[in-house]
């Protein structure tokens, strides 16, 4: 287990990030150090869930309607973005979070036509 910087830092209010949106468990928000060399907001439950395999049924729909509100506005203002969460040795950070990224840094995946 790494450090977890969402329970450590972020939920408790002790580091400044731009919220976009917050719900009674959820909470979308501009990361102070941007990933992916593009723009993105993260997507967590405001309790601890390891990853999207942990996630309970009645969380996953308040959850994914935060996912939705931030996409939609990024589709809105970007015309397009990427919706995406790491699990196992790809989760560097192991609370869940969702990335609704936009930009050229996004991972393009490589037709084969
Ligand atoms: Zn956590």
């Amino acid at each position: 287990m790494g450090p977890d910087w969402y329970c450590d830092e972020v939920i408790p209010g002790r580091v400044d990030v731009e919220v976009l949106a917050r719900t009674e468990h959820t909470l979308a928000f501009r990361p102070p150090l941007p990933g992916f060399g593009t723009d993105h907001v993260i997507v967590i439950p405001t309790r601890h869930v390891a990853s999207l395999l942990d996630l309970d049924d009645d969380l996953a729909v308040e959850l994914l309607a935060t996912v939705k509100k931030v996409a939609a506005r990024a589709v809105d203002e970007h015309g397009g973005c990427q919706v995406l969460t790491t699990l196992g040795d790809e989760q560097h950070n192991k609370h869940l979070h969702w990335h609704v990224a936009v930009g050229a840094g996004v991972a393009r995946f490589v037709s084969r036509a």
